[in-house]
């Protein structure tokens, strides 16, 4: 699933290749992923228009256009877009839409399991985004997560500290994997109440938050077994050699050996040392 260290590569892939590259056609197979307005209303929306700056908040990315609108794309549990350079390559399965580039390549849309989608809007929020993405939180690439604030937050929310990183009103763009291994760097548990959380526990919060999203994105994300995860050019991730719980169930922890604890929070499993983290 795409958290924001690989939706950010894949902004970045795009930043480098898109930008004031005309789209010259635009095919949607099926209707699962346009669902908030027609395919062809779509479609008339992107065709013709050039991109002109590639946004991303949370885990959505949004591409605007030259003509003010943004192409809004969420890739949700599976979705991979796809930057392809010979267009006479055969479209793999779960291909559901196509941009035709004026310089002869494609961006495709693969989603296999469909919950991912693309919209274009021209309804703006005071931020100069997409009024759609206006509920997203804080982005920890965008905005300041300092311990001050995210002790704020804490404190003012009886659950579990899974449940608020995955909530993403409350900060936009971690997910279970990431969630996991932050609480892990900052040595408290992810069924720990927040508002047990004191000060300086915040502070370091605030720290392994960046350390673990900023070295997943230094190495291009996360690709897990099934490889779901690829890049705008096709290219896994590499931080899943470094995990330290995600996944690890039963393994022995990297710091100190003892084997790696899976509990069910906010609905999800949760990975974490019980005796480096409290
Ligand atoms: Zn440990």
């Amino acid at each position: 699933v795409p958290e924001l260290p690989e939706v950010e590569t894949i902004r970045r892939g795009l930043e480098g290749s898109v930008l004031l590259i005309t789209i010259d056609g635009v095919r949607v197979h099926g209707r699962r992923s346009i669902r908030r307005q027609s395919p062809q209303a779509f479609i008339e929306a992107c065709d013709g228009r050039t991109f002109t700056s590639a946004l991303r908040r949370g885990k959505y990315l949004a591409l605007c256009l030259d003509d003010g609108a943004f192409l809004v794309v969420h890739l949700a549990m599976s979705g991979q877009l796809l930057l392809i350079e010979d267009p006479l390559s055969p479209l793999v399965a779960h291909t559901h839409v196509v941009f035709s580039l004026g310089d002869g390549r494609e961006l495709r849309f693969v989603d296999p399991r469909t919950f991912g989608e693309l919209f274009v809007t021209t309804s703006l929020a005071g931020n100069g985004l997409p009024a759609a993405l206006s509920a997203l939180g804080p982005d920890p690439l965008i905005d300041d997560l300092s311990g001050a604030l995210l002790h704020a937050m804490c404190s003012q929310k009886n659950t579990s500290l899974k449940a608020l990183l995955l909530d993403q009103r409350a900060i936009a763009g971690i997910g279970s994997l990431y969630a996991d291994e932050i609480c892990f760097r900052a040595a408290v548990r992810p069924d720990r109440r927040t508002n047990t959380l004191n000060t300086k526990e915040c502070e370091v919060l605030s720290g392994a938050l960046y350390e673990v999203l900023g070295a997943a994105l230094a190495r291009g994300g996360s690709s897990l077994a099934d490889e779901g995860y690829r890049d705008l050019f096709g290219q896994l991730g590499s931080y899943q050699g470094e995990h330290c719980v995600y996944g690890r169930e039963a393994h022995g922890c990297r710091r100190c050996g003892t084997a790696i604890a899976r509990v069910r929070v906010a609905g999800r499993s949760a990975h974490f040392c019980p005796s480096c983290q409290a």
